[in-house]
């Protein structure tokens, strides 16, 4: 990098002061960090400026003109070094096709959604730096400033009149370079940006997965979204950590015992399923949870916790006796039936 053009990468002027380099290297970082800059060459811009500023930085603090030594340890130490150095983060690397830094937002999905898949619209808003200012709000001209003809400073008479105080030119920062309004960003040094996506969702997206949306263009501005996936706790499907649905429901142990059928509640709606006494835990196969992203649907386990409610009133008492009986009655007339042996057995023993 020449010397005329690491100046030009600041928008400075060989004369600028230090500390109007340093406002001017840390006004830019600031513009183009690519943690905060979505534009697809913020990273690329980054690097220049800190190059454009440690080359200048370089020849002001070597002894004279001459080339500085290149001991690089010695050169680092009072070489100021950028304290966000993106090479030093390589979580904030773009990606390698160019594409735009994400704009990360959570979408909270419903366990359903989540084991059918879904589609979201999601409409949302985000400022970045304007990339034709780099966030100042102004564009910098070739001309020399109109105000201080170029020199980067005016000169003010004092309150006698025949003194006069240099002072650091207020419309151009002190680089004498003329100063326009940025269209772009209507000098705010901001611009917003708005999108609005719909997005698909597979079946078997779980809690912490992140969604990325290929970029798109909205407006003036490519924006890609990275989407972390947040999913709603439900009020009676539990995804265990194998990943099997499952979800435990009482049942009216009288139904229970003989094997009425009952409606369980499953991600696709209602689904009647029979009761058998011999079981608490019924296998709904196909029913659960995606084995993986798009994968077939898993077995959905039903725990069943009979139970019995009291006899409240005279009627159930009445109902209940008359079920006993019959049901005894019918036992009696079965040869087979352990309860009819057992009455015989002990018929024949009273004696009656
Ligand atoms: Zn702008
Ligand atoms: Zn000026």
């Amino acid at each position: 990098m020449d010397t005329e053009h690491a100046y030009q990468e600041l928008g400075l002027s060989p004369e600028a002061s230090d500390a109007q380099l340093k406002a001017a290297w840390r006004r830019l970082v600031a513009a183009w960090h690519p943690d905060r800059n979505p534009a697809p060459d913020a990273l690329q811009r980054m690097q220049a400026i800190n190059k454009a500023y440690q080359h200048i930085r370089q020849l002001r603090d070597a002894p004279d003109t001459a080339q500085p030594e290149t001991d690089p340890e010695q050169a680092s130490e009072h070489q100021p070094q950028p304290e966000q150095e993106p090479e030093q983060e390589p979580e904030a690397q773009p990606e390698p096709d160019g594409a735009p830094a994400p704009h990360v937002r959570t979408v909270r999905l419903s366990l359903e959604d989540t084991i059918l898949g879904c589609t979201r619209s999601l409409r949302g808003h985000f400022t970045h730096t304007c990339t034709t200012c780099v966030g100042t709000g102004q564009r910098v001209l070739a001309q020399a400033c109109s105000t201080c003809r170029g020199s980067g400073a005016i000169r003010k008479p004092t309150l006698f009149g025949w003194l006069w105080n240099e002072e650091g030119c207020p419309d151009c920062s002190g680089d004498g370079r003329q100063r326009a309004p940025c269209d772009d960003c209507d000098s705010t040094g901001e611009v917003r940006v708005a999108y609005h996506r719909r997005v698909r969702f597979a079946p078997g997206m779980r809690s912490g997965d992140v969604l990325n949306v290929p970029p798109a263009r909205e407006g003036a501005a490519d924006v890609r979204l990275e989407l972390k996936v947040e999913v709603e706790p439900h009020p009676f499907f539990k995804l265990d950590e194998h990943g099997v649905l499952r979800c435990e429901m009482p049942v009216n142990g009288y139904a229970w015992m003989t094997g009425r059928w009952v409606e369980v509640p499953t991600p696709d709606g209602l689904q009647h399923m029979r009761l058998n006494r011999e079981a608490t835990v019924y296998r709904l196969a196909g029913k659960g949870f995606p084995q993986g992203l798009r994968g077939p649907r898993g077995d959905f386990l039903v725990k069943v916790v009979p139970v019995f409610p009291p006899l409240g009133d005279p009627e159930q008492e009445r109902l209940l006796d008359k079920l006993i009986a019959r049901s005894n009655e019918a036992a009696e007339a079965d040869d087979t039936q352990p309860l009819g042996q057992w009455q015989r057995t002990v018929k024949r023993w009273s004696g009656s």
